[in-house]
């Protein structure tokens, strides 16, 4: 079969042909439809030696879509042709958050090698994927698989990051938005159908702004010296309740706090590297609060699928095929790409 590599850190990832794997055990062979490209794969491709826990050579893809092919002697709770989405973060699988499905948060995360499906163990942008167990498959019924790959990390992130906040994002409270990409563009989505808020978008590319008005949000605009004031005025001059920072430059951050309320809420999703200063007296608004979500659990994935579902969520793609890997690789890096793009097994 074909798989997307990382063969060596410091290379580009490469389409080579591999032995389809065999599942034994508990494991589950999925027949991949679509696998989404997240930015995640562009840090992770350009990362030096060691500077993530994972051993290269390993296949890319931790957005995965698919239908069971193949059944290893102990596997449960799925049967062959069942349509399912993979739950990408693979932990231990035997401390209490991984029990409960949180495996984002497995406690055992420091003794791993790799953070999940296509991050350390092999991936999705593949013909066929290796699952370990049932547990981290969802069904999604009916639902198209290029829909589906995206919202099991861009949807589930964003879904995570928002749920997270919820309770700062009632009748009369103003979230923003910092980058209406793969991700952002769900998360505009996501906090329109399960919160009350004003929702505010903030990009620098204008393509992306045009994405956050067809996303439902109630005003974008470029990233600019004022932004964090416009943002305050459009809050109704208090400044906002809620910060979903997708980029995590230092300048996004530093706009970020500037444009929140007092006890707002910052949460940091992207891997931008920026920083900013915590401490007193200082510049952050009194009670302000930071959160680095990552990822999603289980049970929030079926949330995030049930959503789609009823027509609340709708990714916009681009689609490639697997063989146009390192075309859709280059698109993303150059800031090309509108919504998310697919690799389709071709
Ligand atoms: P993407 O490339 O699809 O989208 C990024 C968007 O940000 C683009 O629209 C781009 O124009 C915009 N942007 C870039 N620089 C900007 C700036 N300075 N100000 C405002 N907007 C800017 O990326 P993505 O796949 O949505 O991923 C976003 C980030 O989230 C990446 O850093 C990725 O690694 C990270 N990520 C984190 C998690 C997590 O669990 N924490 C999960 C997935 C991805
Ligand atoms: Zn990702
Ligand atoms: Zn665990």
């Amino acid at each position: 079969m074909r798989a997307v590599r990382l063969t060596a850190w410091g290379q580009e990832p490469a389409l080579v042909e591999v032995e389809r794997p065999v599942p034994r055990e508990a494991e589950v062979l999925i027949r991949v439809e679509a696998a989404g490209l997240c930015h995640s794969d562009v840090h992770v491709v350009d990362a030096a030696a060691g500077a993530l826990p994972y051993r290269a050579p390993f296949t890319l893809g931790h957005e995965v879509a698919g239908h069971v092919a193949v059944l290893g002697p102990g596997a449960d709770g799925t049967t062959i042709g069942e349509r399912v989405v993979v739950h990408g973060p693979w932990g231990c699988g035997s401390c209490a958050q991984c029990a409960a499905g949180r495996d984002n948060y497995c406690d055992r995360r420091g003794d791993l090698s790799w953070h999940g499906v296509g991050l350390g163990r092999d991936g999705g942008m593949a013909d066929y994927v290796l699952v370990p167990s049932a547990r981290h498959l969802v069904p999604i019924g009916d639902l198209s698989a290029d829909q589906a790959a995206p919202l099991s990390d861009a949807g589930l992130t964003s879904y995570h990051a928002v749920a997270g906040l919820r309770y700062s994002l009632g009748e009369g409270s103003t979230a923003v938005v910092i980058g209406v990409g793969g991700l952002g563009h769900l998360a505009v989505q996501i906090l329109r159908a399960t919160t009350a808020s004003r929702v505010l978008a903030v990009d620098i590319r204008d393509e992306s702004l045009a994405l956050a008005d067809r996303s439902g949000a109630d005003f974008a605009t470029l990233l600019q010296a004022d932004t964090a004031r416009v943002l305050r005025k459009r809050s109704g001059g208090v400044g906002v309740d809620a910060v979903f920072d997708f980029v995590g430059s230092t300048a996004t951050l530093e706009m970020a706090t500037a444009a929140l309320r007092p006890s707002g809420e910052l949460a940091l999703v992207g891997s931008g590297g920026g920083q900013i200063n915590v401490r007193k007296p200082g510049f952050l608004p009194p009670g302000f609060r930071l959160s680095l979500p990552f990822w999603g659990t289980r049970p929030e994935l079926a949330e995030v699928i049930a959503l789609a579902r009823s027509g609340a969520l709708r990714v916009e793609t681009e689609r490639f095929p697997l063989s146009a890997a390192p075309r859709a690789f280059d698109r993303l890096r150059q800031g090309q790409v509108r919504g998310r793009a697919v690799l389709v097994p071709d």
